[in-house]
Formats: C-alpha cells, structure tokens, sequence
C-alpha cells in the first residue's frame, strides 16, 4: 500500500523533516502557503531571514545525516558560505572578557544569508529525494485525538482535505498547532514564555577591500550587571558582505535608523565594530526583529497524544536567536525523526509520541543554555534566577573568566554552545579542574588581533578618514 508523508512548511525544519521521511514513504508533499523562490532571495513567510543566521557544528552534523548522497558542509560552502572556526577564526567579548584564539581548530560553524542556506537545504532535499513542495496553507488537522489523518488545506482552487499516513507541523513560531490539537480534543499544552525583550537590529554592508580575511567579530551582551545587555556583530556572509547585527535587551533596544544604528555600535564596551564598518558601503536598510522570546509547547507532556503526527522546529520551541540554537534544534529534531522511522518505520503505533520525547531532549538543552542566562536581564518577563540558577551561574561564569585562556574550559563551553554535546560536558572533571584553576593568563587589554588585522583595522580608520 502507498504511504503519504505531508509536511507543513518548507523552512528549514520541514525540508530536513521531508528529507527523513523520503527514506519510509511513497510520497511526501510539503506544502507551504508562501510562494517559494528560485534562488537564494529572502521571501515574505520568513521575517527573521534579514537578520545574522549562525549554523552551529550539532546542526550541520545532524544535516549532513539527512540528506542522502549529499554533503551539506560541501554544499553549503560551493554555494558561498564560510566557515568559521570558533577557537581560531572568532574575536569575541565574552561577559568576563575577551577569548583568546588558538591554533588547534576547535569546532566550525557557518554563516551565510538565511535566503542561501534555505534555498541550498531545499535544492538539495528536492534533488536527492522524492519529496514535493505544493503551495497551500494548512487550515487544521483531520482525524481525531487518537490518530491524525490528513490536513485541511486551502490553495488557489478552494479548500480541500489532503489525507496521510503521517503529518509533520514544521510551520515555525506561527504555527497554530496549540488551536489544532484542541480541536481533535487534546486541549492539555502547557507553554512557557521568557521574554527578555530584545530587538535585533540588521543592516548588510559590502565587505570593505582588504578586509575580506577579517575575523567574524562579536561582543556579547552581558546579563550580570542590572542593565539591559546589549551586544553586536559582523560577520561574512557569501557574495563579498558583511552582515551586522545588533541586539539589547529592553531598555537598550537598538533603534532602526541609519545613524541611530551607527551610534548603538559606537557605544559598544569597546570601539573595534564601529571601526570595522565606519567607512563601509551600506548594502540595505536597518532591518528590526522584536520576535526574540524564548517559547516553549511541552508537547511531549500531554496526556494523550496522537498517531502519526510530530511537530519540529520553531512550531515546537523557539529560542531568544542571541544563542544561534534554534536551526539546529529543528535539524536536530528531523534527525531524531529519520532514526526513529529508520528503526520502527512509519506506522508503528506509539512512534509519534516517542519521536516527540525524543525532539524535546535537544529542545531541553537549547532552553537551559538560552533560558539560564535571560533570566538575569533586569526586564526580562517570565521567569527570574532561584538559588540553583545563583549556584549554576557563579560556575558557568567562572568557567567564562577561565575560558578567556584556557583551551579546556573554552572548548568545553564551544562544544556546548555549538551542541555537539550536551550541557553535562560543562561537569567532566578536568572541566571542573581546569574552572577551579581559574584563568591561566591575565585578562587581555582588547581584542586578540593578528598583526595582519590590526594593520587592516588601521587602513579602514584611514579609510573613513
Ligand atoms: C532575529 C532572529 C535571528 C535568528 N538567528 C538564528 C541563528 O543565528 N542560528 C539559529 O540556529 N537560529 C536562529 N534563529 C532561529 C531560526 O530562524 C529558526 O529556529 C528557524 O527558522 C526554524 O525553522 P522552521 O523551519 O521551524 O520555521 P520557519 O523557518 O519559520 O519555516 C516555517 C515555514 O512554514 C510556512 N507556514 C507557516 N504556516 C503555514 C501554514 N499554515 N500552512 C503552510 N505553510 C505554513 C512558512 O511560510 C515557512 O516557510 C533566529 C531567529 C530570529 C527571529
């Protein structure tokens, strides 16, 4: 018998949910209500695409999992990303300081424009597996609170119900999942909120001539000192750019006007980012993102929960975007799916609730890490810091201080932050040893710059003249 997979949404947790479910199913529809473009050009269905989009090492490992025949690491690279090494190839101003960069290559992540990586993940999905993209917007599910059987879906021709033998929600932090479930009579979500309040503020600039081998460069907000955080940016993204993006966290919000934009990066802790783009050429506009709150659907937890229906990505969680997490918990997510149908095929009863459990794992480790240091923004709504939070919080900023010349505490919190291990790496003993040591080096005066660098900062000081 035909067996049909359909997918709502073809953002990046669908494709890479369509790609698992090529493996086990005749037939896979992904449908989206957006008008989907041919090239790597931002489209309407995702906002946050204007804004810095960073792929971490879990992610990419989960991807390259997925897709079958293809590497996406290659992939992604031929189609102009690059790849940053977070030891070598990263300035940083952490909380506690600047980290100190080393010749060991620690883990990579990759920056490109978000339109490029959805659009390389997608042409690589379709080419490679069976699976279809059909322009509808999904109304509601079908079935009951035992089983979903298909969508109600609404395209140019009217309204039509589609049916499957499985359904993926992978509509992203729209999603009306919580109104859908309801109505099949499951109507016991419980959802959290953290809200710290920030706005993320974008602008593309052309990368400067000469600066082209300049570090991505990032100053991190810091949550400890009772004041908004706010932080900054740049980053090389394909076709010779930077992308610059500031954040703050209410109360510091960053604003949207070209001078305004100009005058939040001069008033970072530290005057190198307003060096690096006072003479660059603008590309756009100041682009604004306020949809930054940490938001959680324990799903996994309602008492019933149907066959043949899983929700992935921003549907399922979202996270405030300063961590970079939310990309690779959907990838994380459709890989967990693609090994669990692996094992147990499409139709196994209890397969749904299992892959859900599964999903909210990854889920639990972004939350914590994003969570855990939001709640420390004096305006952050929804949640504030317990003793444990105190206890965990001198730990992980001690690790920080210790991080900024220590290879061991500082590779331990890159493997975390870039989830290619869970939080428990942060209490392996020589972790713990290294943090109890403290810093082995003094704090440094500025950013660890090569001689090359410093002398490309000079000519672009020169430059803005
Ligand atoms: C400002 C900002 C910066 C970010 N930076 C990072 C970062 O650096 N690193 C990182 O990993 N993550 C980052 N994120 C998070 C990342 O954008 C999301 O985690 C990711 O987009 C989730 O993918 P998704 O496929 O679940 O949802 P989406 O990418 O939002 O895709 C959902 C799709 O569903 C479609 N759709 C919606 N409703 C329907 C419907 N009813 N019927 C049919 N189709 C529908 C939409 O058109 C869309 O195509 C950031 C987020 C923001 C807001």
């Amino acid at each position: 018998m035909s067996r049909r997979a359909v997918v709502i949404g073809a953002g990046l947790a669908g494709m890479l949910a369509a790609a698992a479910l090529s493996t086990v199913a005749d037939e896979v529809i992904v449908l989206d209500r957006d008008e989907l473009p041919d090239g790597p050009e931002h489209r309407k269905g995702l906002p946050q695409g204007r804004h810095a989009h960073l792929l971490m090492a879990g992610g990419l490992a989960a991807m390259e999992d997925l897709v079958p025949g293809v590497s996406m690491r290659k992939h992604l690279l031929a189609a102009g990303a690059h790849e940053i090494s977070l030891s070598s190839g990263m300035v940083a101003l952490t909380p506690e300081g600047w980290l100190r960069r080393w010749r060991h290559e620690g883990p990579q992540m990759l920056t490109c424009s978000r339109a490029l990586l959805d659009w390389a993940v997608r042409v690589a999905v379709l080419a490679n597996t069976g699976a279809k993209i059909r322009k509808a917007q999904v109304l509601e599910l079908t079935g009951s609170a035992h089983r979903v059987e298909g969508v109600r879906i609404s395209t140019a021709a009217g309204e039509t119900d589609l049916e499957a033998d499985f359904v993926i929600d992978a509509s992203g932090r729209g999603s009306r999942v919580v109104t859908w479930l309801a109505a099949l009579g499951i109507s016991d979500v419980r959802e959290k909120t953290v809200d710290a309040g920030l706005v993320n503020a974008t602008r593309i600039y052309r990368t400067p001539e000469g600066a082209e081998s300049f570090p991505l460069t990032m100053m991190q907000a810091d949550p400890y000192q009772s004041r908004p955080g706010r932080s900054g940016m740049v980053l090389p993204i394909e076709g010779n750019r930077w992308m610059v993006s500031l954040a703050g966290t209410r109360g510091g919000q960053p604003p949207s006007d070209t001078e305004g934009f100009l005058q939040y990066i001069r008033d970072l802790p530290h005057p190198i980012l307003g060096r690096l783009i006072s003479g660059a050429e603008p590309l756009t506009d100041v682009h604004v993102s306020r949809s930054t709150s940490n938001h959680r659907r324990y799903l996994e937890k309602t008492r019933q929960w149907p066959e043949r229906f899983v929700v992935l990505g921003d549907a399922l969680a979202i996270f405030n975007p300063a961590y970079g997490q939310g990309m690779t918990v959907a990838a994380m997510g459709a890989r967990n799916l693609g090994r669990e149908l692996e094992r147990h095929g499409l139709t196994t009863p209890g397969l749904a609730r299992r892959v859900q459990r599964g999903t909210a794992r990854s889920v639990d480790a972004a939350w914590t890490l994003a969570v855990s240091q939001d709640i420390w923004f004096p305006e952050t709504r929804g949640g504030s810091p317990n003793i444990a939070d105190r206890l965990l919080t001198s730990y992980t900023r001690r690790m920080i201080r210790t991080a900024t010349s220590s290879y061991s505490a500082a590779s331990a919190i890159w493997d975390v932050t870039s989830m290619t291990t869970g939080p428990t790496r942060l209490l392996r003993p020589s972790t713990v040893l290294a943090t109890l040591s403290g810093p082995p080096l003094p704090a440094a005066a500025g950013p660890p710059l090569t001689p090359e660098e410093r002398e490309i900062v000079r000519k672009l000081d020169r430059t803005a003249g």
